[in-house]
């Protein structure tokens, strides 16, 4: 049995950051991936696939669109389905592979395989770390804990079932999550399809209807818009994006049916019928029926944690109600030496909040001072225009009864939007009215997501709308429009009434 000071269970961005941050603070670690790849959800067939596709379809659009406005002319313009999706595969495999041969230089030792637990008994003493070890959890974070067994089960080279038995004191639980279904709409791969499939069609389908009007829906909805897929987007709802303030979502809704995508909200899915490659979704609203001619149904209602074949209740972790596993402020488990985080724990289920948890987790552990600010997680929908948020928007300061000053400004006004073809949209800065400190922002607009970057920092360091205001921004760039939003918070913006 190979002894480790701490087992990861999952390789994406939460676990590998997690084994990589144990790996850098001197701990023995072993990552258990039971897919081929490291990378998890986001590189293999979340974040990493679904932008390289935004991003091929946004170049053919401009192409088929807006090229001639430049002066730039095309003949015989056509989408190469096949070839985006080659392209859209490189991508993902050189960045799977540059993960893998990080964990190899980091001496991680990577099983692939499915890793469930066997049990818990008691830790030999000698354990020496390797590499130099700088925690301080006396110099051994197994001393005096209970070692973990897991069970991982892998094929051989010669493709032969074996099992092998690993153990440490430390377990960090990161098996991500899975795709939700409706009890009357179950994913079959074919017609019914999940997030995993819409991004690996070879053929744009003729009718494809969405049901959920959140992050994925939006992305792959507008993926196959582009390409000429007739798109309607069934939202349960009664706005799209639902986390979005109302203004920025009425504004978004109407850029995205200006490029064809068909939004019904306020619209609940009872239930899909094929006869053969076409089908039927019927739907209700304010209990009037709806039913939509469909090729194929992206279903994209949410995801929920994968806890799935695990053994949790062998050792007895407890799950809350949403059957997520429970965990502390320290990301503890109610079993001591068991960590969990990512999408398997509550929260915003996002690649850059599983890497924080990864990260803080792996300091704790190493007895350091993990750090995450769970209320400052920006979270961008990636379509054109995106939508980027932060902290506290206006609706929800309104609903709380907090005090608030709004500072918007227009891309209209700005002038490399305007040069760059992207003056839609706008930023709002939502900052305390007493002491001005910068509760929260939404971007609606090209690069939104890059922009917020600015504010989540000045927040992190307890920034004011004034000391944004006051930040030097280079011209003309798209961040001048957030020190713009930032100087309208007190009606000061230079380029604005
Ligand atoms: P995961 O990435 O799901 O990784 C868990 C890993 O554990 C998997 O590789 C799985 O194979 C492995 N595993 C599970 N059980 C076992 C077991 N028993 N033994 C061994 N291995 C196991 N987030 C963003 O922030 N930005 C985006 O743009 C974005 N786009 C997305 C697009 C799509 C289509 C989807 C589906 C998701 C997207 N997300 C995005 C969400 C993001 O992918 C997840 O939040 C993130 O991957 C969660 O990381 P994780 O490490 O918790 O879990
Ligand atoms: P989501 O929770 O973002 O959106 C699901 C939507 O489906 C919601 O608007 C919900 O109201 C709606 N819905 C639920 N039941 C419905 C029903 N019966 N009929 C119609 N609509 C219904 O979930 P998602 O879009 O599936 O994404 C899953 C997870 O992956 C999310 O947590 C998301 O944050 C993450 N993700 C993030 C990104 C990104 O950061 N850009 C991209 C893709 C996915």
């Amino acid at each position: 049995m190979s002894q480790f000071d701490l087992i990861v269970i999952g390789g994406g961005p939460g676990g590998y950051v997690c084994a990589f941050r144990a790996s850098q603070l001197g701990l023995k670690v072993a990552l258990v991936e039971k897919r081929v790849t490291l990378g998890g959800t986001c590189l293999n067939v979340g974040c990493i696939p679904t932008k390289a596709l935004l991003h091929s379809t946004e170049q053919f659009t401009f192409a088929r669109d807006h090229a001639a406005a430049h002066g730039i002319k095309f003949d015989n313009l056509a989408a190469d389905v096949p070839a985006m999706m080659k392209r859209k595969d490189a991508v993902v495999a050189k960045l799977t592979g540059g993960v893998a041969q990080l964990a190899k230089a980091r001496k991680i030792t990577v099983f692939n395989g499915t890793a469930s637990f066997g049990g818990t008994g008691s830790l030999p003493v000698s354990s020496p770390s390797h590499g130099q070890a700088t925690h301080d959890t006396a110099a051994n974070p197994r001393a005096g804990s209970p070692c973990h067994s897991i069970e991982v089960a892998m094929t051989d080279a010669g493709g032969k079932a074996i099992r092998q038995t690993i153990a440490a004191p430390n377990i960090v639980i990161a098996t991500g999550s899975l795709p939700a279904e409706l009890p009357a709409v179950k994913i079959d791969g074919k017609h019914i399809i999940s997030s995993d499939q819409a991004i690996a069609l070879d053929e744009v389908p003729k009718k494809l209807v969405v049901i959920g009007g959140g992050a994925i829906g939006l992305e792959l909805g507008s993926v196959w818009a582009r390409l000429g897929s007739d798109v309607t987007i069934v939202e349960f709802l009664p706005k799209i994006a639902a986390t979005a303030d109302d203004d920025i979502v009425r504004n978004y809704t109407r850029l995205l049916q200006k490029q064809g995508i068909k939004i019904e909200t306020g619209a609940k899915v009872t239930g899909v019928k094929f006869n053969g490659p076409s089908g039927v979704l019927v739907a209700e609203r304010a209990g009037a029926p709806l039913e939509f001619a469909v090729d194929k149904v992206l279903l994209a209602v949410g995801r929920r944690p994968n806890t799935e074949k695990l053994g949790l209740e062998k050792i007895g972790v407890a799950l809350d109600s949403k059957g997520r596993i429970q965990v502390d402020s320290e990301l503890r488990t109610n079993v001591p030496g068991i960590r969990a985080i990512g999408d398997v724990v509550a929260g915003p289920m996002l690649a850059h909040k599983a890497e924080e948890d990864g990260a803080a987790a792996a300091e704790w552990i190493a007895g350091k001072y993990g750090h995450i600010n769970w209320d400052f997680v920006p979270a961008i929908i990636y379509t054109a225009p995106e939508i980027a948020t932060v902290g506290l928007g206006e609706d929800a300061a309104k609903e709380k009864n907090i005090p608030v000053n709004i500072g918007r400004f227009n891309f209209a006004a700005n002038g490399r939007a305007l040069a760059n073809d992207a003056a839609d949209g706008y930023v709002k800065i939502i900052a305390d009215a007493k002491t001005d400190s910068i509760l929260g922002a939404q971007i609606l607009g090209h690069g939104a997501g890059e922009l917020i970057a600015e504010v989540v920092a000045h927040m992190e360091y307890g920034g004011s709308a004034e000391d944004l205001a006051r930040t030097i921004h280079a011209h003309p760039t798209l961040g001048e429009s957030v020190k713009e939003a930032a100087l309208a918070v007190s009606k000061s913006a230079i380029h604005a009434l």
